[in-house]
C-alpha cells in the first residue's frame, strides 16, 4: 500500500501551482536537504552526468581552486556540505554554515540530484530508487520487500535469482538486489 501523503484540503481546489512563489524565496540548501531526505539518504554522489558541477574552495593561503562536486550531503546539524575534489586525488569539504556554498554551485547541484531522481523508479510505487531490486535486467525495479513482493513471491524471487545448476547461491545477473548511490 502506498503511503498516504497528506495534503491540506484547500476548498476543493487544484492546489498546486496557485500560490504565487517568486524563485528567489527557495533556500537551495534547504531544497537539497529536503530532495535527499526523500531519497533516504544522508549524502549523495551526483556526479552520473556528463556534465558534473563544480564548486569553488580555499586552501589555506585562500586561494580559491575550482573542482569537481564528488558528493552532496548533510551532517547530524543539518549543516549541508559539498565534497568537492581538491585536485590532488583527495577532497575537501565546503560547508553551509560557513558561507562557502555559492547559489550557482547550490542549483547545478540540486540539477543533478533531481536527474538522478529520475534514473530509475519502482515499479510499484514510483518512487526513485537508489537502492532495491533488480528484476529481469532492468525490465522492472522494486525499492522495498514490500513492493517487490506485490508480484512476486518469496519463492518465486528465489527462484528468479537462483545461479546455474551447481552454483545456485551465486545467483545471476538478471534478477539481484543493488544499490546505485554511487553509481
Ligand atoms: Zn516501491
Amino acid at each position: 500500500m502506498k503511503t498516504p501523503t497528506l495534503v491540506p484540503l484547500d476548498n476543493g481546489e487544484n492546489s498546486s501551482n496557485t500560490k504565487q512563489q517568486p524563485p528567489s524565496v527557495l533556500n537551495l540548501a534547504d531544497e537539497i536537504k529536503t530532495l535527499l531526505r526523500n531519497i533516504g539518504t544522508d549524502e549523495l554522489c551526483p556526479s552520473n552526468v556528463e556534465s558534473p558541477a563544480s564548486a569553488l574552495w580555499r586552501n589555506n593561503k585562500g586561494e580559491a581552486n575550482e573542482g569537481e562536486v564528488l558528493y552532496v550531503g548533510y551532517d547530524d546539524d543539518n549543516d549541508l556540505y559539498l565534497k568537492v575534489e581538491d585536485g590532488c586525488g583527495g577532497d575537501v569539504s565546503i560547508w553551509e554554515s560557513y558561507g562557502d556554498l555559492c547559489d550557482k554551485t547550490l542549483a547545478a547541484v540540486r540539477d543533478l540530484v533531481v536527474e538522478r531522481m529520475g534514473e530509475r523508479s519502482c515499479s510499484e510505487c514510483g518512487r526513485p530508487v537508489f537502492e532495491g531490486y533488480v528484476v529481469w535486467d532492468g525490465a522492472e525495479y522494486y525499492c522495498s520487500d514490500e513492493c517487490l513482493h506485490k508480484h512476486y513471491t518469496s519463492e518465486q524471487w528465489k527462484e528468479m535469482t537462483t545461479g546455474p545448476a551447481g552454483r545456485e547461491e551465486e545467483g545471476n545477473s538478471h534478477c539481484y538486489w543493488t544499490d546505485w548511490w554511487n553509481a
